[in-house]
């Protein structure tokens, strides 16, 4: 067998697979988390993780059922998003927490930044011009 062929051979294996997207980084970027991590604290339960993570990425990697993936793919995108926006926000309120307070709007649930003012504020909800009253303890 010539190089060509095993070349040829290779493309058409990997035709009809799904390949790499952005779960597979993440997974892989996690099992490699994982595998640091066991570098401290040596533990056969992270360890074990951390190859289940590789194997199951591995298993997507090569997989032919190209829309089961990509559905996967698009949930752990969500739910990428969605981290990335709550430790956005946890950020923001330590950064703020001498100067405003954070509360959600009880009408569109929406997050609002506010003065810290304590006592009791009365809020107009810039999203829904719901109204309310907001207490600021200290
Ligand atoms: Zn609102």
């Amino acid at each position: 067998m010539n190089l060509n062929n095993l070349k040829y051979k290779l493309m058409a294996f990997m035709q009809s697979r799904y390949g790499p997207d952005p779960m597979y980084k993440g997974l892989f970027a996690v099992a490699m988390v994982l595998i640091i991590l066991n570098l401290f604290v040596r533990s056969s339960v992270l360890y074990f993780l951390a190859m289940g993570l590789i194997v199951y990425s591995m298993f997507r990697f090569f997989s032919k059922d190209r829309a089961r993936r990509a559905a996967e793919n698009q949930r752990y995108l969500a739910l990428r998003d969605k981290t990335k926006k709550r430790l956005l926000l946890i950020k923001n309120r330590i950064r703020d927490i001498r100067t405003h307070r954070y509360r959600s709007c009880p009408s569109c649930k929406t997050t609002l930044r506010l003065k810290k003012q304590v006592g009791t504020t009365h809020v107009k909800c810039p999203v829904c011009r719901n109204e309310f009253e907001v207490e600021i303890k200290r």
